[in-house]
């Protein structure tokens, strides 16, 4: 189990940047050392536990990249159509291949190994045929043209794949190419997960009047899976801090984190906090996020605790900056950070200066081609359609204190999160 000193996430300010919580993860948080070998069809969303070396060069022969006619460039002419006789065609596959004759063209077709002496391949579209069946190559191709060298994507010996990479289906593809069927990846890490709140029924079970269904633990379980992580679902805790301890207690040394989603308010019922500090360590951190703020951050046992607010907006946007580094830092994945993309405000907003703030927004292309954020109507870190109703996050740094339409703004498709 990941293991981490009680003092590893001490900080100074009273309120951290996201920016702030980001690193201190990525250097407080410890990789899991546990790898496993799994055949290459269930590497997807995996992190690669070291560097995969390419054991032949990509392409593995030197090939042509098209249909056409293989010549010597030596042969080839500047300025003046010339006419070779046609000898030989080599299809993919082609098991022999005779070197090619001076002054002689060979047939090829796409992916077939280029016969020796030659070097450039005229496309089939580029060449006419004369009556006795010899081609007629126009003047001016350069060498090389339409060939493609052995090892010219990776030579042998490069490094196809890095330690730390999260596979993707091209990164599965690539190790296929190099004939491998097994992939060395780091273990699941494993994610104890429960809601806090007495309000909360669980879907299946009855729901009091005043009580609403848990949406919050089925959000962030299938949010914690997209990261390729092994989930312990441990359903509702109520809100009294014995139960929670007791709660934690169990959890704590089991798994590699914990993920708890409301009550770390410093309300009179929000008892996360005192019960993390009566069994471990808790950090509470009022990181400068909207929505967000207050998420804690604890260890306990050695077992690190994420606590997130219950608001289901602010629990996925914390979920986003805290327990994504967490859970990639904890695999030894590579740092990926969320880069905006650049889009065009199509609403006018005000903020506080000296934090961070994420607004829905759901984009669409205006007359002039050019993208745009149209922001959701209403601001509610409740609302859930909020989310299900846009397209993804317009981040508005820490400095800007208001938006005006036409300003250039930062977006987050909600696909580019996870
Ligand atoms: P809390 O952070 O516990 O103060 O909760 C803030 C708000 O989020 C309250 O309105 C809660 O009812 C709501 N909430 C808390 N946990 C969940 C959850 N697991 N699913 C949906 N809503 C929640
Ligand atoms: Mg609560």
């Amino acid at each position: 189990m990941a293991q981490l000193s009680d003092d590893c996430f001490a900080f100074g300010g009273p309120m951290m940047s996201v920016d702030e919580a980001v690193s201190l993860i990525a250097a407080s948080v410890n990789a899991i050392p546990d790898i496993e070998t799994v055949s290459l069809l269930d590497t997807d969303g995996r992190v690669l536990a070291g560097n995969v070396i390419a054991p032949l060069p990509l392409p593995p022969f030197t090939n042509s990249a098209v249909d056409g006619y293989a010549v010597s460039s030596a042969r080839m002419m500047n300025t003046a159509e010339q006419t070779l006789p046609v000898v030989g065609r080599i299809q993919a596959g082609a098991t022999s291949c005779e070197p090619l004759k001076a002054d002689h063209a060979a047939r090829i077709f796409t992916g077939a190994p280029l016969p020796p002496g030659a070097d450039t391949v005229f496309m089939q579209e580029d060449v006419r045929i004369d009556p006795s069946g010899k081609v007629i190559l126009p003047p001016g191709l350069r060498q090389g043209a339409n060939v493609r060298p052995a090892g010219e994507d990776i030579p042998q010996g490069g490094i196809g794949l890095q330690a730390g990479q999260r596979l993707r289906p091209h990164h599965v593809a690539l190790a296929a190419a190099f004939g491998l069927t097994h992939l060395k990846v780091v273990r699941r890490i494993s994610v104890a997960v429960f809601s806090t709140g007495n309000e909360l029924a669980s879907p299946g079970e009855a729901r009091a009047g005043a009580q609403l269904f848990d949406s919050n633990r089925f959000m962030l379980m299938a949010m914690l899976r997209r990261l390729g992580c092994e989930i312990t679902d441990l359903g509702i805790v109520r809100d009294d801090p014995i139960s929670l301890a007791n709660g934690l207690k169990k959890v704590a040394g089991e798994c590699d984190l914990i993920l708890t989603t409301g009550g770390v308010s410093t309300g009179e019922e929000d008892h996360v906090k005192a019960a993390v500090e009566s069994i471990g360590t808790l950090v509470m951190w009022r990181m400068a996020i909207k929505p967000g703020r207050p998420v804690a951050m604890g260890i306990i046992g050695g077992t690190p605790l994420i606590g997130l607010p219950g608001n289901p907006v602010a629990s996925f946007v914390t979920f986003v900056h805290v327990v994504r580094p967490t859970v990639l830092a904890l695999s030894g994945a590579l740092p990926e950070p969320l880069i905006p993309m650049p889009v065009r405000a199509a609403f006018t907003y005000k903020k506080k200066p000296g934090r961070r703030e994420y607004v829905r927004a759901t984009l669409r292309k205006a007359n002039d081609g050019a993208l745009e954020a149209i922001k959701f109507p209403r601001e509610g870190a409740g609302l859930l359609s909020s989310l299900v109703d846009t397209d993804g996050l317009v981040e508005l740094g820490e400095t800007i204190s208001q938006i005006q339409p036409g300003q250039s703004v930062g977006f987050l498709p909600y696909a580019s999160l996870l």
